[in-house]
């Protein structure tokens, strides 16, 4: 064979090795390989294990809220106000994560409706930071909250987080406090506050607004808690059950309502609404 044939020969086979990288992703939890179309079709569960993959506010988005929904432009906070610096500076970690995800911080807000059924929506990314709640995320809350007291409709939160965002030091922990009065606010409107935990959600988030709504869904096998099992381990000195901090074993012990597969979500959420909106209800 000459050499002209053996590269025209070879040219399908290079060609389809870059292919089947675009058109696999491999599934985190069971390993295997599934077509990301499928994957995509799936809403992002693996069809195999049915492992729930993290996905970010857009997707959210699109999977919860009818067409038509409008993202809340991103409150602006103060960047940096510690002037803080670990291995890298706070600055560059912030620029990396949006240029990545392509939003402002790591949580996002959007107004939209299930079935005609108004909602303000949250969706915080573990993609940026890890959902760190930083005076971002914190304003991005009650930015939500208040959209919802002004539509008199339901704030909904979809939490995915580390916990607080250390580069921003105490600034980030009085974020917590300020959640909860906000939540308050909207209950003194006579609106509900759902959240929807998503794996994993975790610190001081779960020590705040993750655990305050009128109704405590999460998505399967979710990795809910505060503290690391290890760390309670070495304090307690003893060994923790089986799916400690795992969201059946929550709705098992009272922490939570409902444990509820992604395909489900959405009519879900509608019915939960329906029962807590009177408007929605007649
Ligand atoms: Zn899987």
């Amino acid at each position: 064979m000459s050499w002209i044939n053996r590269v025209r020969n070879a040219l399908p086979f290079t060609k389809k090795e870059t292919t089947a990288e675009t058109l696999w992703h491999q599934c985190p939890s069971c390993k295997e390989m599934v077509f990301i179309k499928e994957w995509e079709e799936n809403l992002s569960v693996c069809p195999r294990c049915d492992h729930h993959g993290r996905i970010g506010p857009s997707d959210r988005f699109e999977q919860i809220l009818d067409a038509g929904f409008i993202l809340l432009p991103t409150p602006s906070v103060p960047e940096d106000p510690l002037k803080f610096r670990d291995s890298k500076r706070y600055p560059d970690r912030i620029k990396a994560a949006r240029a990545s995800t392509g939003d402002q911080d790591a949580l996002i807000n959007a107004r939209g409706a299930i079935d005609d059924v108004p909602l303000v929506m949250g969706v915080q990314n573990f993609a940026f930071m890890g959902g760190s709640m930083g005076m971002g995320v914190g304003a991005a809350f009650i930015q939500g909250i208040n959209d919802a007291i002004a539509h008199k409709c339901p704030y909904v939160i979809f939490t995915a987080a580390g916990g607080a965002r250390m580069q921003e030091g105490i600034l980030s922990l009085m974020q917590m406090p300020r959640s909860t009065v906000a939540i308050r606010k909207l209950h003194a409107a006579g609106l509900p506050y759902i959240v929807v935990l998503t794996d994993p959600t975790t610190g001081g988030v779960t020590a705040s607004y993750a655990m305050l709504g009128d109704i405590q869904i999460s998505e399967p096998n979710a990795l809910i808690g505060f503290a690391g099992q290890r760390v309670i381990e070495s304090t307690i000195r003893e060994k923790l059950p089986e799916g400690f901090q795992r969201a059946e074993y929550l709705l098992d012990h009272g922490m939570l309502d409902m444990v509820v597969h992604r395909s489900e979500l959405r009519d879900t959420l509608a019915r939960v609404i329906g029962y807590l909106t009177p408007r929605a209800a007649a």
